[in-house]
């Protein structure tokens, strides 16, 4: 194994500690990340839960999400998320997949999420909604085949994150740091505007400001939150990959 690789699963090990010590994801939820040498494939832990993740559960899937070396690893129902956005969206090198509570809300009303802190301006100008029973008619909601993993990537179009009706979010990062802040934040999005909203009228930052803010988001800001979550979560923050 190159050392590239190692310091890349044991950053995907970190990501999944600190989603769960931070409560973006619970007993489910996953996070991946794509193959350092190999961009058609991604890394994705085995069914498991995230705060319970070692090195030795990461498995290596296609982007059709077939398992390179399973042994008798399960892999999670829902990986088709993860390989279905890294093949539509070359740009992205991490993905999140998650049931955050407090956006729930804004899949089942149509009530658009927006950033109106400073903070959550990473969440992006649109977080687009999908809803799987548009194409897919009664389903159990998980996504648990190619075709629906592509109509997700599709919603996201060229954004960051995306919610799915009665069921969560998937957020997309061009590093594993990245994608996490950007969970950690959007959660925090709808927490705040749930909070806002019964206060009277809320003003968004502009479209503007979420780009100026979206710009200067970065290294800077997100190793130390990601130093601070590390410490956190019990985990050795590493030099960037
Ligand atoms: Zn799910």
């Amino acid at each position: 194994m190159t050392q590239k690789l190692d310091l890349v699963l044991d950053e995907l090990v970190t990501a999944n500690r600190i989603l769960a010590r931070e409560e973006v994801v619970d007993s489910f939820g996953h996070v991946s990340v794509r193959h350092p040498e190999r961009p058609d494939r991604y890394l994705l832990s085995r069914a498991r839960a995230p705060e319970r993740i070692e090195v030795e559960d990461i498995m290596e899937f296609t982007l059709e999400g077939e398992p390179i070396d399973a042994r008798d690893r399960k892999p999670y129902l829902e990986r088709f998320i993860h390989g279905a956005l890294y093949e539509a969206r070359p740009d992205v090198q991490a993905v999140v997949h998650n049931h955050s509570p407090s956006v729930i809300p804004f899949g089942v009303t149509g009530t658009k999420l927006k950033p109106l802190l400073h903070m959550c301006a990473s969440i992006g100008h649109n977080v687009p909604l999908w809803d799987s029973h548009d194409k897919f008619g009664d389903t159990a909601l998980l996504v648990e085949n190619m075709d629906m993993g592509r109509d997700l990537a599709k919603s996201l179009d060229k954004g960051r994150t995306g919610l799915m009706r009665g069921h969560g979010a998937v957020v997309v990062g061009q590093t594993l740091r990245q994608a996490v802040f950007i969970s950690v934040y959007l959660e925090l999005a709808a927490k705040l505007q749930m909070q806002a909203m019964p206060l009277g009228s809320v003003k968004y930052l502009t479209d503007g400001e979420v780009d100026k803010v979206i710009n200067r988001t970065g290294p800077y800001t997100l190793d130390r939150a990601w130093e601070n979550w590390c410490r956190r979560a019990d985990r050795t923050m590493n030099a960037s990959v």
